[in-house]
């Protein structure tokens, strides 16, 4: 695995295909595109970053100038977070992507099983 410092992506090869600029074994704390997200998701996944202490950049694609007028809901951002925490952020990304996406009605609770023994 190797780090193009100056894409701050991680691959493999010695150089990085996109800027053709040398690639380096990945350090620590080398920021790495952990995942990139739109909207209200990448503002769900922040806070999650924050509240497991993972340091992140986010970098929004559009820049400020035209998220600005568009709104931020389609910007989409990147997440930079250091390589030491790399997986971890994936991690937690694919847990808020991954098997509970649908986002629709709430106020169905489930029946959960009866509790009725609490009576005094
Ligand atoms: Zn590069």
């Amino acid at each position: 695995m190797q780090y193009c410092p100056k894409c701050r992506t991680l691959l493999e090869g010695d150089t990085c295909p996109d800027c053709k600029g040398k690639t380096r074994v990945p350090e620590a704390g080398d920021p790495c595109l952990a995942v990139r997200m739109s909207g209200v998701f990448s503002e769900m996944y922040e806070d999650i970053l924050r509240q497991e202490g993972i340091p992140c950049l986010a970098e929004g694609e559009l820049g400020a100038g035209i998220s600005s007028i568009i709104g931020t809901r389609l910007e989409v951002t990147d997440f930079f977070v250091p390589f030491a925490r790399l997986e971890e952020a994936e991690t937690l990304a694919r847990e808020l992507f991954g098997e509970d996406k649908q986002e629709g009605t709430s106020g169905t609770a489930e029946d959960g099983p009866a509790e009725d023994a609490t009576d005094a």
